[in-house]
């Protein structure tokens, strides 16, 4: 499921395929990925411009055209861009289509959809209304510490409540709370000031590394609790066996000697 780092390599995906060339057609092959928009009104607000910058905010990514409105993309579970030549058959669950003036093309394709499409005037509102904390890596520690003072809860739910903070989901959470040593059910209560130091440190340092490697888990370095995501591996740290426990419904990983419970 794409988060902050999967998602930040679509966009810069984006950013390398996709800028400075008119949108010509846009194809949507299948509306349940629209989001509040018909096929005939996403065509006419894109048609004719061209894509010049992107941002992102947790999971979702936005791409700006020169007429103002953002294009705003969702990738759900199973969401991708694939970028293609003429000559090229757009990816299987393709749901739409954007065609360029040199008629490259560019796929946003979701077998699940659970992603969505959209436009908006403004990104930041855009985030607003869909009641998201700050971006994981735009966060600043005071802001950090501030909002997950007071709060009831595992600080693994915490983590991966969007509203809260955006832009991390399963996978992450556990590897940030592997190398910050914490176990996943620890209690917000119970974490100290340097442990918010530390969950904040780990939380730029391990999305960084993710988003460097291109998220190919074999380019992740060796001290990643991602590259041993199984039942039976070993710990890289200490050489333990990763077990799992449920949080908030979600299959957990961790290191019982590294992050022991408290
Ligand atoms: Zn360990």
């Amino acid at each position: 499921m794409p988060e902050l780092p999967d998602v930040e390599v679509f966009r810069s995906y984006f950013e390398s395929t996709s800028l400075k060339q008119d949108v010509e057609q846009v194809d949507v092959l299948d509306q349940r990925i629209l989001e509040d928009i018909s096929a005939k009104n996403l065509h006419e607000a894109l048609a004719g411009y061209r894509f010049i910058s992107t941002t992102r905010h947790g999971k979702y990514m936005f791409a700006k055209t020169e007429g103002n409105t953002w294009l705003v993309l969702h990738f759900g579970m199973t969401g991708y861009l694939h970028y293609l030549t003429e000559e090229d058959d757009p990816p299987r669950h393709t749901r739409v289509l954007f065609t360029f003036d040199g008629e490259n093309k560019l796929a946003f394709v979701d077998q699940r959809i659970l992603g969505l499409v959209g436009l908006t005037e403004d990104p930041e509102a855009f985030a607003r209304d869909r009641d998201l904390g700050p971006d994981a890596l735009q966060i600043k520690i005071d802001e950090f510490k501030e909002l997950l003072s007071g709060r009831r809860g595992t600080i693994k739910a915490a983590l991966t409540n969007q509203a809260i903070i955006a832009g991390i989901g399963n996978i992450y959470a556990d590897e940030i709370l592997f190398q910050s040593k914490i176990h996943p059910k620890t209690q917000l209560s119970s974490l100290s000031d340097d442990d918010l130091e530390t969950l904040y440190d780990q939380i730029q340092t391990v999305c960084q590394a993710a988003i460097d490697a291109e998220v190919d888990v074999d380019q992740m370095p060796d001290w990643f609790l991602l590259r041993h995501r199984e039942a039976g591996e070993r710990c890289p740290r200490c050489g333990a066996e990763i077990e799992t426990v449920k949080v908030s419904s979600r299959t957990t990983y961790f290191c019982p000697k590294c992050q022991p419970k408290r």
